[in-house]
């Protein structure tokens, strides 16, 4: 590192400014602390000394919270003017000159509404809770696409910003061989073509983001119950139907009818279990009435508030209690890692 260089003095300086402004956590190898930094320590401003300072200070808490962050931006220092971002693995390796004429903040979390992304961040600080890390949160800004226009907000954030962004999308899937959705091909399209970002897009297998919340918690929204003992008496024996049930509708016999044949087989234990209580059903004159079908042929679903209500839950408990009722079911686990590795940043002190 070259102290009488301008453009790396800037890069480190952005580097610690964000930092200092809690958008993201910065790592140094011992090494690089102790030797090359103090000589470029004089020319930095003094505000960024004392945030070099810190670092050294709390070296080896940092060292383990290093540890669990599975994706990185790894700077290195050339003398040779390069500005290329370069994905390698999980990391991304950017020269340091590169923050120089780059301003970084906070990453961006794109997804579908901002309920969505809530849930999301919800779930990392979670994540959080479970690896007793103390000391940060997930700092994002969250932007949204609504339904297919997520793609559109995902390629113009590109197009106009550089600091880290992660997009994620639902599936759509009414079972498991069903096709990927045109937005998340899209997405992950825009994705692989942006260069030099550090951009990722996560596609949920999920049919809703609603669909990874688990039993335990849903349990406590209001109503649940009802939905819950139905559905488990019709898909019991494959708990894998939990990813793909439509939790605001709920199922109908009818919609099943409407369905392609792969989604007709993999919903028949459902149909079947329909018929068997029409057939059962006065109402429906015993199975043969032709007309509406009554309520004997549906599961009602828990309406369009069981994200809301997941989410007011989540922001009401302690985190102890909301680590417990996800620990039933850690399908959120994956997504969460994702957010926590993007999003991370440190608390800092409480500005008196
Ligand atoms: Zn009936």
């Amino acid at each position: 590192m070259d102290p009488n260089d301008i453009k790396q003095n800037a890069g480190m300086e952005a580097l610690l400014t964000c930092f200092r402004r809690r958008s993201h956590v910065l790592f140094f190898r011992i090494k690089d602390l102790d030797g090359i930094v103090p000589k470029l320590k004089p020319t930095l401003s003094l505000s960024s000394q004392a945030t070099l300072n810190a670092l050294r200070n709390r070296l080896s808490e940092y060292r383990l919270l290093s540890d669990l962050v599975a994706r990185k931006i790894v700077v290195y220092i050339e003398n040779e003017i390069r500005f290329g971002v370069q994905r390698i693995g999980n990391d991304w390796h950017i020269p340091l000159n590169f923050f120089a004429d780059n301003s970084i903040i906070e990453t961006a979390v794109i997804g579908e509404n901002p309920s969505d992304v809530m849930l999301l961040l919800k779930f990392a600080e979670c994540y959080i809770e479970r690896e007793k890390i103390h000391g940060f949160f997930p700092n994002a800004r969250a932007i949204c696409g609504g339904g297919s226009v997520i793609a559109a907000s995902l390629s113009s954030y590109l197009r106009t910003e550089s600091s880290p962004c992660l997009s994620v999308t639902d599936s759509d899937k009414l079972h498991p061989k069903f096709k990927q959705s045109i937005v998340t091909k899209r997405c992950i399209e825009i994705v692989n073509k942006a260069a030099n970002k550090v951009a990722e897009h996560i596609s949920l297998e999920e049919r809703e983001i609603e669909n990874l919340i688990p039993h335990d918690l849903i349990k406590r929204i209001e109503n649940a119950n009802v939905f819950i003992n139905q559905i488990n008496s019709i898909v019991v024996e494959d708990p894998g139907h939990w990813k793909y049930i439509d939790l605001k509708q709920g199922l109908a016999l009818d919609w099943v009818a409407r369905q392609d044949s792969e989604t007709k087989k993999y919903w028949k234990k459902a149909e079947a279990e329909l018929n068997r209580r029409k057939k059962g059903c006065c109402l429906c004159k015993n199975g043969e009435a032709k007309e509406k079908l009554c309520e004997c042929t549906k599961i009602l679903g828990m309406g369009d508030n069981v994200l809301a209500n997941a989410i007011d839950i989540l922001s009401n408990n302690p985190l102890k209690l909301n680590l417990k009722l996800m620990q039933t079911d850690l399908r959120w686990e994956k997504i969460a890692k994702a957010i926590f590795d993007f999003t991370i940043a440190p608390k800092g002190e409480k500005v008196r």
